[in-house]
């Protein structure tokens, strides 16, 4: 004689977990190495990868709370690895 155990899931997400809204502080580099275009667009499908610390920007001097990196391509074709602190919109 076997006992089937049936296990009952739940199914729903956790309360309380809101959407987080993030704000760019700056975008390195704002110009491309090669011919100083400010033309730069993410490549589709472009690697992004985030890194969650904060810190303070040191050309602006404003506090951010993640940096994403994200694969970029000038129009004259330079591949541009492209760094944006960014800052969590906060209610207060
Ligand atoms: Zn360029």
């Amino acid at each position: 004689m076997s006992v089937v155990m049936e296990k009952k899931s739940k199914g729903g997400r956790p309360a309380g977990s809101r959407n987080r809204e993030y704000v760019v502080v700056y975008e390195y580099p704002a110009q491309c190495p090669s011919c100083g275009s400010t033309n730069i667009k993410p490549i589709p499908g472009g690697e992004t990868q985030v890194h969650e610390f904060p810190g303070i920007d040191a050309a602006t001097g404003k506090p951010f709370d993640r940096v994403t990196w994200r694969n970029c391509r000038c129009e004259c074709g330079q591949v541009i690895r492209r760094r944006r602190p960014e800052k969590t919109m906060t209610d207060s």
